[in-house]
C-alpha cells in the first residue's frame, strides 16, 4: 500500500514537472506546435499531447489554427484571457517590444538594435511591423490588442503627444507618435517618456511596488528622473517633470542639446562619458564603457563613479524638494551596480539632512533596462478597462 502511494506520488510529481516544463516552453516561444514542443522539451509526442489536453482543460493554454511553412498547423499559446497589451520602448540604441496578456504575463518579446540617430518615422514603421510579426507568432492579430503603450527617450507633451524640445531629438518634434502607430495598427496608442514609464514599471511590478512617494532615476544614454507621488507618476504640466538631465550642474559648462548651458547631461550623458575616453581608448560605445567598468578597468570605473556622484547631487536636490520614501535607480548605467550606486548614495546622504532620522534608501531597480517596457505595458492597460490599472 505504502509502495503504491509512493509510486503514485512520484508519478504525479513527474506529471507536474513535465506540465511546468511545457508551460515554460510555450511562454518562451509564445506560440508553438505540439511537434515543436516535443522537440524542444525532449518529451514524447504522446506525453506532450496528454499534458496539453490537461492545460487546455484548466484554461492555462489555448490552441489556434495557423499556417506553418505553407501547411495548416495548430499552435499552442498561453491563454490570452481577455485580449492583449503591446508595450514598446524606443530606447536610444534599441527597440524593445513585448506582447502581454491582461495579467501582464509576457507572451512574446523581441529587442532589435537601432543605429545611432535613427529616424523616428522609420523606427515607428519597424515598430508596427514587429508588433504584427509577434502577434502573428502567437497565432493572433492586432484586433485582439486592447492598447499599445510606447516609451520614447525624451519628454512628451501631454497636450500634443509629441516630443517637446526640438534640440533633444532632432527630427522627432513634428511627429505625432501615437497617431502614426494608431494608423498602422488600428488600435489605441499612448506615448510617454521612458523615465516616466520606468517609474511606472518599477511602481507596478518592481522595486517601488506599494511605495506612495518615490523618485525613479533613469541613468541611461541621457539621465532623467520621474516622480511617483501618491502612488502615481506625475509628468508635470508640460511632461518635463523630473528631467534632471537638464538641471544646472556646471555654470561654466558647455551648451546642452536643450539650449541651456552646463546641464547635468553635458557631464553624464553618453556623449560626455565616451568623450572622456577618446584620448586613452579612442571611440567606444556606452555598452563598451559599462562592460569595461564591470570588468575592472580603472579609467572606466572612475568615469562611472564620477557620474554617480554628479547624478547623486542632482537627485539629492530633487529629494530635498519632494521628500520621497525611496529612490530607485534604473537604466543602463545601473548595471554597474555599486560603482554607480555607492557615490550616488553618498551624495544623497550628504544633502538629505532634513530627515536624517530615517535615512533615504537608494535601491537599484528590479526590472533593470526593461523597466520602461513594463511601464509601457502598464500604460497600454490604462487605455482599456483592465482591472487593476493605475
Ligand atoms: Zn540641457
Amino acid at each position: 500500500m505504502a509502495r503504491q502511494t509512493a509510486a503514485t506520488g512520484s508519478q504525479s510529481a513527474l506529471r507536474e514537472a513535465n506540465s511546468a516544463r511545457i508551460l515554460a516552453t510555450v511562454r518562451q516561444y509564445g506560440g508553438i506546435t505540439q511537434v515543436e514542443l516535443a522537440a524542444a522539451t525532449g518529451l514524447s509526442p504522446a506525453t506532450v499531447s496528454t499534458i496539453v489536453k490537461q492545460l487546455l482543460a484548466t484554461g492555462e493554454v489555448e490552441t489556434r489554427n495557423t499556417v506553418r511553412s505553407g501547411r495548416r498547423a495548430q499552435l499552442v499559446t498561453v491563454a490570452h484571457r481577455a485580449g492583449m497589451l503591446v508595450g514598446v520602448h524606443i530606447a536610444p540604441r534599441a527597440l524593445r517590444i513585448a506582447i502581454a496578456d491582461t495579467g501582464f504575463d509576457i507572451l512574446a518579446s523581441q529587442t532589435l538594435p537601432l543605429p545611432n540617430d535613427h529616424r523616428l518615422d522609420t523606427t515607428l514603421d519597424r515598430t508596427a511591423l514587429l508588433a504584427m510579426e509577434l502577434l502573428d507568432g502567437l497565432g493572433s492579430t492586432a484586433s485582439e490588442v486592447l492598447g499599445v503603450g510606447i516609451g520614447v527617450p525624451a519628454p512628451v507633451d501631454p497636450s500634443t503627444g509629441t516630443v517637446r524640445n526640438t534640440g533633444l531629438m532632432p527630427g522627432w518634434s513634428d511627429i505625432d507618435i501615437a497617431q502614426v502607430v494608431e494608423a498602422r495598427l488600428q488600435r489605441p496608442v499612448a506615448v510617454d517618456n521612458d523615465a516616466n514609464l520606468g517609474a511606472l514599471g518599477e511602481a507596478r511590478f518592481g522595486a517601488a511596488r506599494g511605495v506612495q512617494d518615490a523618485l525613479y532615476v533613469h541613468a541611461s544614454y541621457n539621465t532623467s528622473a520621474a516622480l511617483i507621488l501618491n502612488g502615481a507618476v506625475r509628468a508635470g504640466a508640460h511632461g518635463t517633470a523630473g528631467e534632471i538631465g537638464h538641471v544646472l550642474a556646471d555654470p561654466q559648462g558647455p551648451i546642452c542639446r536643450c539650449g541651456s548651458r552646463g546641464c547635468l547631461d553635458t557631464l553624464v550623458g553618453a556623449r560626455a562619458l565616451i568623450e572622456s575616453l577618446r584620448i586613452s581608448r579612442g571611440p567606444v560605445s556606452l555598452t563598451d564603457l559599462i562592460d569595461l567598468a564591470i570588468g575592472g578597468d580603472a579609467g572606466c570605473r572612475q568615469i562611472i563613479t564620477d557620474a554617480g556622484a554628479a547624478i547623486g547631487t542632482a537627485v539629492a536636490n530633487l529629494a530635498v524638494a519632494f521628500d520621497p520614501q525611496l529612490i530607485v535607480v534604473g537604466g543602463e548605467l545601473a548595471q554597474t551596480e555599486t560603482l554607480l550606486l555607492d557615490p550616488l548614495r553618498v551624495a544623497v546622504e550628504r544633502r538629505v539632512l532634513l530627515n536624517s532620522a530615517t535615512p533615504l534608501e537608494v535601491r537599484r531597480g528590479e526590472l533593470e533596462r526593461r523597466a520602461p517596457l513594463h511601464g509601457a505595458l502598464a500604460l497600454a492597460s490604462e487605455l482599456t478597462s483592465v482591472p487593476g490599472a493605475r
